[in-house]
Order: C-alpha cells, then sequence, then structure tokens
C-alpha cells in the first residue's frame, strides 16, 4: 500500500476518519472528543481509562503510531489536574512497552506538539504521540518524494498493540 503523507517526521498528526470527523461533539468541536464518543472500535482506541485514552493515530508516520490524550478537553499540558498527568504518563509507559512488545523496533519516539507552529494539528486537546522507529525510515524516498510504504493497515496495527498492551 503506497500512500502519499506530508513529511513531518514524528510529529505527523491525527486527522480522523470520515465518520468519525463528520460525527457531532455537543458544545464544541474536537476530534479527541469525537473519538470518546464514538464506538471504541471504530475510533480504534487502544486503551481506555478515566483520565486518559489511547488511540491509533489515522495517519500513521510509522505502523504502530498511537496518541495519548486526556479524557477532558484540554488544551495546556500544563493544566492537566495530578490525576490527569499521571493516567497520561501511565497508559505512555503502556504504549511503549507495547511498541516494543509488537514491533520490536530500532528506537521509539514520545512527544507532545503544543501549538500550530510546533506541529499539533488538534491544538486544543493536548496528547502524546509514541511511535516506534526504525533505523532508516527517513529515507529518500519519506523526505524527498514525501512517499511512504506503509506495511500494515491500522486495524492489524491496533490488533497487534491490544495483544501486546501490558494491561
Ligand atoms: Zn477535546
Amino acid at each position: 500500500m503506497t500512500l502519499e503523507r506530508l513529511w513531518a517526521g514524528w510529529r505527523a498528526e491525527y486527522v480522523g476518519s470520515a465518520a468519525i470527523a463528520q460525527a457531532p461533539t455537543g458544545s464544541h468541536d474536537c476530534l479527541f472528543c469525537r473519538l470518546l464518543a464514538a464506538d471504541p472500535d471504530e475510533a480504534l482506541v487502544i486503551a481506555r481509562g478515566e483520565h486518559a485514552f489511547a488511540v491509533m493515530n489515522a495517519y500513521p508516520y510509522t505502523s504502530g503510531h498511537l496518541m495519548v490524550a486526556p479524557t477532558r478537553h484540554e488544551a495546556d499540558l500544563e493544566h492537566l489536574e495530578p490525576a490527569e498527568a499521571s493516567a497520561i504518563m501511565t497508559l505512555t509507559q503502556h504504549a511503549v512497552a507495547a511498541l516494543k512488545g509488537a514491533y520490536s523496533p530500532d528506537g521509539i519516539n514520545v512527544g507532545v506538539n503544543i501549538g500550530r507552529p510546533a506541529g499539533a494539528g488538534v491544538p486544543g486537546h493536548v496528547h502524546v504521540h509514541a511511535l516506534p522507529r526504525w533505523n532508516g525510515d527517513t529515507n529518500f524516498m519519506t523526505t524527498v518524494a514525501e512517499t511512504r510504504v506503509l506495511p500494515e493497515d491500522l486495524p492489524s496495527s491496533w490488533k497487534r498493540l491490544r495483544a501486546a498492551w501490558p494491561v
């Protein structure tokens, strides 16, 4: 499967499936809140707790690219409650463990994009990216031709990560 991607490295952002992107969210317009309101399987939610959830990135930079976000709509990392920040870090740890278990990658990126100039595509709802990296994955095709070959479809990545999730 050959897909064209805008080069943004690990800053690649969630855009969302057409169905979920068009679902109503009520008082505000937010992809992450739509994901929470959607059917968890359709939204490709991997794990969900009271304060945080993990979900596949519909436009992955690499296979296995997922995101962890608070269940509460909050833009600012510094305004997360301690319980929310703790839940996000715990899920991020689980994500790293699952990525290692499912993919045995050469490396992993974990990061937060704060504000559009930093690469945030959904700046209104803070989220952590976690994705596996491979030796040579920033190759000529990626950086110059802006074309990537993704070896796995999203539901397959979702199943692999769920199977490898530590709890
Ligand atoms: Zn939101």
